[in-house]
């Protein structure tokens, strides 16, 4: 399943890397109601693997969670040349300028402060979707 193209669709394959399971549900469902396929992880290790199995459009990371945290996966993801393309979104717990900026460090592209609403992750999924078309 090449994800080179979404040109025909806007539907695209989002890995949720998240430990929070209120906010998978939550997210899980507007993203899928929105026509996505939803990749469900609640640990960083998992979403790194799910990530190199599945090579997702976009990746949503939180990045307080176990085993490895977000700054931790997302580290990985941007060292392996075959998933360093993929663009991730950070769950940032605090709308602090800090977080913002370890989170840019660990390789993060774009960032959204919790409590982030569905509409609103289902919005910057769609806007980073469309900047990947060009
Ligand atoms: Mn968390």
């Amino acid at each position: 399943m090449p994800s080179s193209s979404h040109a025909a669709t806007e539907a695209a394959t989002i890995l949720l890397v998240e430990d929070n399971e209120d906010n998978q549900a939550i997210y899980c469902a507007v993203l899928t109601h929105h026509g996505h396929t939803v990749l469900q992880a609640l640990d960083g290790e998992s979403g790194v693997r799910l990530a190199r199995e599945h090579l997702p459009d976009v990746i949503i990371m939180d990045i307080s969670m176990p085993i490895l945290n977000g700054y931790e996966a997302t580290r990985l993801l941007k060292a392996d040349a075959a998933t360093a393309h993929i663009p991730i979104i950070a769950l940032t717990a605090h709308a602090m300028a800090e977080d913002r900026q370890k989170a840019h460090d660990a390789g993060c592209d774009f960032y959204l402060a919790k409590p982030a609403e569905p509409r609103v992750v289902a919005a910057e999924v769609a806007r980073i979707l469309a900047l990947s078309e060009r």
